[in-house]
């Protein structure tokens, strides 16, 4: 493998020499040292590694597995035997690299996805009064999760009174939430799409203004059952079972997303973390062994 200076004058390979090795004191592990022979500038194989500077490097990939397995991130910390506040650092890090990885894997499918279905899940910010919702959008055929976003909306029904009455008016960014979602799948499914979705009275407005050749297709929407925590629903045939089970899936997999749970959201921005690093997990690692569902024109 060729390397390039990290100094920003030299930035060439041909003046790069090997300069020694030393062991890294975190996993032992022997590590080249370079060192450029115009400019005398030293660095390593692990300059330009993404966990440049962790010391706790070794957590990383069992923490991803963690993460997506239902543990909560204080548990995973005991499990792993480092503190809370490395795992509350570690999960935007690992949710960074996620983001990168699983762009590739949508790549490899772009303009080849040819069904897809979205919906909203609900959960909550601290207490039921400050929702959340997670838009999501599966790809129907290969069960592919293509992206989920986190926008916070105002309490609604028996809870909205109380909700103004305690923590004032709660911005919908709803809208806003959509906009990144459609604005990331857009440019990956085909765009003769057939999109099927509930009857959400936002959905059709994104799909012509994001998708203007898509079919859209909306359903009724259904009583859930109790297995799937109410994600999967009380029919002989869902036609948005996919996506239901995808938000099915989250909820058991997630522990800040089961209801009822102790573990809660306290900053959305930490929830969509947490989501892109499971996402990842279950298009990278679950995806290779499971039955493709192949619906309707496929
Ligand atoms: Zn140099």
């Amino acid at each position: 493998m060729k390397r390039n200076c990290p100094n920003n004058i030299c930035a060439a390979s041909e003046f790069i020499i090997r300069d020694g090795t030393f062991r890294r004191k975190e996993d032992a592990k022997i590590i080249q040292r370079f060192r450029c022979k115009r400019c005398g500038t030293r660095f390593s194989s692990a300059t330009f590694s993404d966990a440049f500077g962790q010391k706790r490097r070794r957590v990383n990939s069992i923490l991803l597995k963690l993460l997506s397995s239902n543990v909560s991130m204080r548990r995973a910390a005991k499990i792993l035997g480092v503190d809370k506040k490395t795992v509350e650092r570690r999960l935007p890090f690992l949710a960074e690299r996620c983001r990168r990885l699983n762009r590739k894997i949508l790549n490899d499918h772009r303009a080849r996805i040819y069904n897809i279905q979205i919906d909203d899940l609900i959960t909550k910010e601290n207490s039921k009064l400050k929702p959340l919702s997670v838009s999501l959008a599966v790809d129907s055929d290969r069960r592919l999760i293509l992206g989920t976003e986190v926008s916070q909306i105002p309490a609604f029904g028996v809870l909205a009174h109380l909700a103004v009455k305690k923590y004032g008016k709660r911005k919908d960014e709803h809208f806003e939430g959509l906009t990144r979602l459609f604005r990331s799948i857009s440019p990956i499914v085909s765009p003769e799409v057939i999109v099927k979705s509930d009857e959400h009275n936002m959905y059709p407005g994104f799909i012509s203004a994001y998708l203007p050749r898509a079919k859209h297709l909306s359903f009724k929407s259904e009583r859930g059952c109790v297995a799937g925590q109410g994600e999967l629903k009380k029919l002989k045939f869902d036609p948005l079972f996919c996506v239901n089970h995808t938000c099915a899936y989250l909820r058991g997999n997630v522990n800040r997303l089961i209801r009822k749970t102790w573990c809660t959201t306290k900053d959305p921005a930490r929830l969509k973390d947490h989501l892109d690093v499971v996402v990842y997990h279950y298009n990278k690692s679950l995806l290779r062994k499971a039955t493709p569902l192949l619906s309707g024109s496929s």
